[in-house]
């Protein structure tokens, strides 16, 4: 309980923090975009072989041409660098920053 309070203390609310991942699905192809917000997404992480795993994202996502269920988990750093991903039914293609003009 102590420790989750400290690393929201330091986590990354104070900045504008949404971010995206790109995944293509192993059925039809197409590519999908998933929002992500650092404050409901990101949990909190401590890996004692990987220290600088800091956040995991886990998504679940459903494209629009077929039902094919897209699962991604996403190890992030403090700084909300992207370490490694892990993907079931797709295939992952980028993570990002939402810039201010997302369109
Ligand atoms: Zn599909």
């Amino acid at each position: 309980m102590g420790i989750r309070k400290i690393i929201n203390k330091f986590s990354v609310g104070k900045q504008k923090n949404a971010f995206y991942a790109v995944v293509k699905c192993s059925d039809c192809g197409e590519e999908v975009r998933v929002r992500i917000e650092s404050s409901s997404d990101f949990q909190a992480e401590y890996d004692k072989n990987n220290p600088e795993h800091c956040y995991t994202i886990k998504k679940e996502i459903i494209g629009k041409n077929c039902y094919n269920l897209m699962k991604i988990s996403l190890a992030l750093t403090r700084e909300a660098r992207l370490l490694f991903a892990d993907t079931q039914d797709c295939e992952f293609i980028a993570f990002k920053r939402e810039t201010e003009h997302a369109t």
